[in-house]
């Protein structure tokens, strides 16, 4: 198999850990900024068009002001997602604020920073404006109940989704928010998670698009801008493929040629991508501690899924490489284990790697999404720190390791940790 390369080397890495032991992330931003500007230009023909990151997926200020020097937006969910906006300035119309079961404190919040707010539901129109006001801008979230690729494959069953509305209660919402005052509309779904599949934005785009025709029948509202969400997925394993970007963008400019401008709508496009911005450009450095021999043979690493918990929660996979033994061959056959107390702790189950020494590093593929923002602290552990590989080489602390003293901060027991540093 092909090795995959990698941003940096092994004597990089030696550099690096004498500073920040591990494990740690390493985020190297050439790869972002690379990816953000496809991303663009793939949809530069819409004028308008705007990303706003997902910023669940890698909340730090490093990456979000990264990202915002791009151009992009932020995609926010929760009162914290959106202090973290605030601090670096990001307001108004650069905030897309995605929530469901909203808190009136954070409705109210967002609407203080002027973020377009994309209701989940019906009831939430009145509860909008109890809390905080009906804006003049305004976003709905839609699920159609069911949703397919192909006319013959069923994609999951929406129905059992929690998140947005179905297409009469959304025209009602539309309805109730122009009666209540809102005069901008626009339109949100997102239908699937980690998709390499070329035809979802297009297809995700035709069925808004008949639904901006029904609300321009039905509800008498001209339907301004269309957000596409995120879900387009990275190629977790080694045989498959990135999506092509370019080719999405231009399958989903005729759709909009076809389906919008024909029909006299010319909405902005938006995406609220995280894990193809960010997920392939972040590694989880951690060294093998431990080699086991029982029923299996397990390599032992000091990271655990405290710091990237998607093996452990989805069985999802990682990539793995060995530094400094790409090129050996993958004949060892190994369960690459973290320490927690419960047996999910595992970062690969039956992985065929390089032979292993003790003090080797081990480095965890495309965890630069929903990684260690996922983290926790099950068994007392502590969570590790982040780095961000800057373009020229050098090296930014992003978050540093936590610390017992962090772990013990909001335990109500005055006085019992206070020699900690
Ligand atoms: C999680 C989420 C995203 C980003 O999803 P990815 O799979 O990382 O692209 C975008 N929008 C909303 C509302 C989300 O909840």
């Amino acid at each position: 198999m092909a090795t995959i390369p990698l941003p940096f080397s092994l004597a990089k890495v030696q550099e690096i850990i004498r500073q920040y032991p591990t494990p740690f992330y390493l985020y190297d931003a050439a790869g972002i900024i690379r990816c953000v500007q496809g991303l663009q230009a793939a949809f530069a023909w819409n004028e308008g068009f705007r990303e706003y990151f997902a910023v669940k997926a890698a909340p730090t200020p490093g990456i979000l002001s990264l990202l915002s020097s791009l151009g992009c937006g932020m995609d926010c969910a929760s009162m914290t997602e959106l202090m973290l906006c605030e601090r670096l300035g990001i307001t108004g119309d650069r905030i897309m604020f995605s929530s469901n079961d909203t808190p009136g404190p954070e409705y109210e919040y967002a609407r203080r920073l002027g973020a377009i707010i994309n209701l989940d539901d019906l009831t939430h129109v009145d509860f909008l404006e109890a809390h905080g006001g009906i804006p003049d801008t305004v976003c709905c979230r839609y699920n159609p109940g069911r949703f397919s690729l192909d006319k013959n494959a069923i994609m999951g069953n929406l129905q059992d989704s929690k998140f947005g509305m179905p297409r009469e209660q959304l025209l009602e919402a539309f309805r109730r928010l122009k009666a209540k005052g809102a005069r901008h509309f626009g339109i949100h779904a997102m239908l699937i998670s980690c998709s390499l599949d070329a035809a979802y934005f297009p297809t995700l785009l035709e069925d808004l698009l008949s639904l901006a025709l029904e609300a321009k029948e039905k509800a008498g509202v001209e339907v301004e801008f269309i957000d596409l969400s995120g879900g387009i997925g990275i190629p977790y394993r080694p045989e498959e493929s990135p999506v092509d970007i370019q080719a999405i963008g231009q399958a989903v400019r005729q759709i909009y040629a076809q389906l919008a401008l024909a029909n006299g709508l010319h909405p902005r496009l938006y995406t609220e991508l995280g894990r193809y911005i960010t997920g392939p450009y972040g590694y989880l450095i951690t060294t093998a501690l431990h080699e086991k021999r029982t029923y299996k043979h397990y390599l032992g690493v000091d990271a655990s899924a405290c710091d990237l918990m998607r093996p452990a929660i989805y069985g999802a996979y990682h990539h793995i490489s060995v530094l400094g033994k790409e090129n050996a061959p993958a004949d060892h056959l190994y369960d690459v284990t973290g320490a927690l107390c419960e047996n999910n702790d595992k970062f690969a189950v039956d992985r065929l790697l390089p032979q292993v020494a003790m003090g080797d590093i081990l480095v965890i593929h495309d965890a630069g999404a929903h990684g260690r923002s996922m983290g926790y602290n099950y068994n007392g552990k502590l969570r590790c720190g982040e780095l961000l590989l800057e373009p020229d080489g050098s090296l930014r602390l992003l978050r540093r390791a936590e610390t017992p003293k962090d772990y013990f901060a909001t335990l109500d027991c005055t006085g019992l940790f206070d020699d900690l540093a």
